[in-house]
């Protein structure tokens, strides 16, 4: 079957930006699932999986604007290290990546300097401004359940767990 709206797909992805340099896989023993058309994903990367089969692999490169946004000038911002989720304080460090609240809900933040109360982040997130390119391996496509449906995301490897 091929992938469209509600279907959940299963893949290994490599990612690399547009020098060719990998920045992150997908393990074979943990891929990623997910529910098409709920925007679980980015948008081109999910445009790019519409009508693909189980076994199809394929390169999709996506501009930066079209990734994780392009980098913000002077984005650096104090935060209180309590506010900031699920970090522990003797594991931060100049370039850790950490989740900090804004208005637009969590956003990931990269640690510029540690101190005893406070950090100071640059909430670009790590991959601003960087052009990427996924290729992407469909392990596996099946119908969503109408208890994923009516959640909006994929359960089961991969997906979520609760
Ligand atoms: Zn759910």
């Amino acid at each position: 079957m091929k992938v469209a709206q509600d279907s959940v797909v299963t893949f290994n992805y490599i990612l690399s930006n547009s020098a060719g340099e990998e920045l992150e896989r997908s393990e074979h023993n943990d891929p990623t699932a997910y529910l098409h058309g709920h925007f679980n994903i980015m948008f081109g990367l999910e445009s790019a999986l519409e009508g693909k089969s189980v076994g199809d692999s394929f390169v999709v490169n996506l501009r930066a604007a079209e990734a994780y946004g392009k980098r913000v000038e002077n984005s650096s911002q104090r935060v209180p290290i309590k506010h900031l989720a699920k970090t522990k304080k003797t594991k931060l460090k100049v370039g850790s990546i950490v989740k900090i609240n804004t208005e637009d809900g969590a956003k990931d933040a990269t640690v510029l300097k540690v101190g005893k109360f406070n950090v100071d982040v640059d909430t670009n997130h790590p991959l601003a401004g960087v052009d990427l390119q996924f290729s992407i391996d469909i392990l596996d496509v099946r119908d969503g359940t109408a208890e994923e449906i009516s959640h909006g995301h994929a359960h089961g490897l991969g997906g979520h767990q609760h």
